[in-house]
């Protein structure tokens, strides 16, 4: 199939407390033609997940066998947990024509870049780190040493982000939302994606 034809690939990530959640929930809001992939994962659901909605709740060795049978398009270790995109939903939502969106951390976003280099690699983070601070401590579910370990790991994160394609600053939601769809917007004119319609066009010019 051609690119025009096919969805892309985004991947978005960014350091805890900057307000990915409510970006990716505006993101899928605002367009049909995204659909967001359901990660797999061994951690334990929390109260208000769902299972096969937030995520695939796998047992570790049931992870592992997927691994090995190459069903998954990329995976991590976080936080003692395995977090991974399971391929098959993804392809098949490809290629009918649907952008879509994962919401991984850093180690498996380069992962898909690496063996998708055709996504668009996208890194959300916060006006600043007092806000980002803020809002983890706005959250209440959060000790002072918890806070403090997700700002230490957002500071690794944020030096990966350079090997990300684009950088959005989430001031605001609407904005951020806006920005990520302009991203795409422009990844679906490239010359290589409008390439079919170039095609079309010459067979209809005289020779
Ligand atoms: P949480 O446990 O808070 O739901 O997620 C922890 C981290 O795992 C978040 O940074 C989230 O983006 C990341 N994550 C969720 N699903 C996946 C996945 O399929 N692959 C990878 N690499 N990271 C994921």
């Amino acid at each position: 199939m051609r690119m025009s034809n096919r969805g892309r690939l985004l991947v978005l990530s960014g350091p805890s407390g900057t307000g990915k959640s409510t970006v990716v929930r505006g993101l899928v809001q605002h367009s049909d033609r995204l659909r967001l992939s359901v990660s797999a994962t061994t951690r334990s659901p929390r109260g208000y997940e769902t299972e096969g909605v937030d995520y695939f709740f796998l047992a570790a060795e049931e992870f592992r066998r997927r691994i090995v049978d190459g069903e998954m398009l990329e995976y991590a270790s976080y936080n003692g947990n395995y977090y991974g995109t399971p391929q098959d939903a993804v392809d098949a939502w490809l290629d009918e024509g649907y952008d879509v969106l994962l919401e991984i951390e850093v180690q498996g976003a380069l992962q898909v870049k690496e063996r998708r280099p055709d996504a668009i690699l996208v890194f959300l983070v916060p006006p600043s780190m007092k806000e980002a601070e803020a809002r983890l401590r706005g959250r209440g579910s959060e000790d002072d040493a918890t806070v403090r370990a997700r700002l230490a790991i957002a500071a690794g994160e944020i030096r990966q982000a350079i090997h990300y394609d684009y950088i959005v600053v989430n001031h605001t939601v609407e904005q951020a939302v806006e920005d990520i769809g302009a991203v795409l917007r422009a990844a679906h004119l490239s010359a290589e994606a409008m390439e079919g319609h170039l095609e079309n066009l010459l067979a209809e010019c005289p020779l």
